[in-house]
């Protein structure tokens, strides 16, 4: 029989676990609500009697290899939560790994949400059969994870991955990370839907699209500017054009730098299909280095909804299988 690890996604309002093995989710994802209103010593509770509930319900604590947890913030080598987010008050600066250990007797490993989905695409999804692989995730903000060798490259404090805050454009767009130009204000979904506002504004644009800019801005949405790239409008043919450029620009940084044999682009943004994956294909080329580009496979991501959690399977696994 295969491999079982316990993976815990943590979520502002819900965390999610499952029992994950070489094949996937076992039996279902269950949710329990994160109580984060609690503070951290509540989630860590929550979080213990969901690993609780899985494990007795896989045949007990000893049938599994370990734990793996998607977190929102960072995790030191020790299991200790750095920037676990405003919408977690109190998480920041817990020890998970010593909880898990003495309750269960089982090792835990844990990392950045987004990160981790990483291990998600490359153990089932879209990196199959690759050791070296870099994940772009493209939603509210820019997330990412890097493999190398077929592992989750951490870096030396837990903190790597941060790709959506490589600067693209100097002087560019304020990021709330403290630089400007982050290829994370341009490529996400709020960056889509500010460029539509401001070159509504600004450009004099007459479209169809601009118009209705132009009367709600409030609801553009990144979706919608996809609707109407769809239909060749100016305006959004412009704003995705943008975002895409300054994509390629950080991809590209990130195939020269890692020389990966595939570049997974996922999150909502890429919803949008094959208009995204060729422009990215198409201005990452013109910032990477020929030869290492041509070997380099940029791809859509496979793993749906369920990602978070299984990533947080793979990372046991990956570690402990
Ligand atoms: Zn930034």
């Amino acid at each position: 029989m295969g491999k079982k690890a316990i993976g815990i996604d943590l979520g502002g309002t819900a965390i999610k676990g499952a029992i994950i093995d070489e094949n996937g989710i076992c039996g279902g994802v269950t949710r329990v609500p994160t109580e984060a209103e609690g503070g951290g010593r509540r989630i860590m509770d929550n979080i213990l009697s969901l690993i609780g509930k899985l494990a007795e319900s896989g045949g007990g604590a000893g049938e599994f290899i370990g734990v793996g947890i998607g977190t929102p913030g960072f995790v030191d080598a020790d299991g200790v939560i750095l920037n676990g987010g405003a919408n977690l008050p109190g998480w920041t600066g817990m020890q998970v790994y010593a909880p898990i250990a003495e309750r269960f007797g089982l090792r835990a490993s844990a990392a950045n949400d987004v990160t981790s989905v990483a291990l998600a695409e490359l153990m089932f999804g879209a990196g199959r059969g690759v050791q070296n692989m870099v994940c772009f995730a493209l939603g509210t903000g820019v997330g990412g994870g890097i493999v190398t060798n077929g592992r989750l490259y951490k870096g030396g404090h837990g903190m790597a991955g941060e790709i959506g805050h490589i600067v693209v454009e100097t002087d560019g767009e304020p990021c709330p990370c403290g630089q400007r130009g982050c290829v994370e204000r341009y490529a996400s979904a709020t960056g889509i839907v500010k460029a539509a506002v401001d070159f509504a504004k600004s450009e004099g644009c007459k479209s169809d699209f601009a118009k209705l800019v132009h009367e709600n801005p409030g609801e553009v949405t990144s979706k919608l500017v996809y609707e109407y790239v769809a239909k060749n409008d100016e305006l959004a043919l412009k704003v995705h054009e943008r975002a895409c450029d300054m994509l390629g620009r950080a991809v590209g940084i990130i195939i020269n730098t890692f020389s990966p044999d595939r570049v997974v682009l996922g999150g909502g943004v890429m919803m949008a299909g094959s208009v995204v994956l060729e422009a990215v294909k198409k201005y990452a080329a013109r910032h990477c280095w020929p030869e290492i580009f041509k070997l380099c496979e940029i791809v859509p991501a496979q793993m749906g909804e369920d990602s978070g959690v299984l990533g947080a399977g793979a990372l046991a696994l990956e570690e402990f299988g």
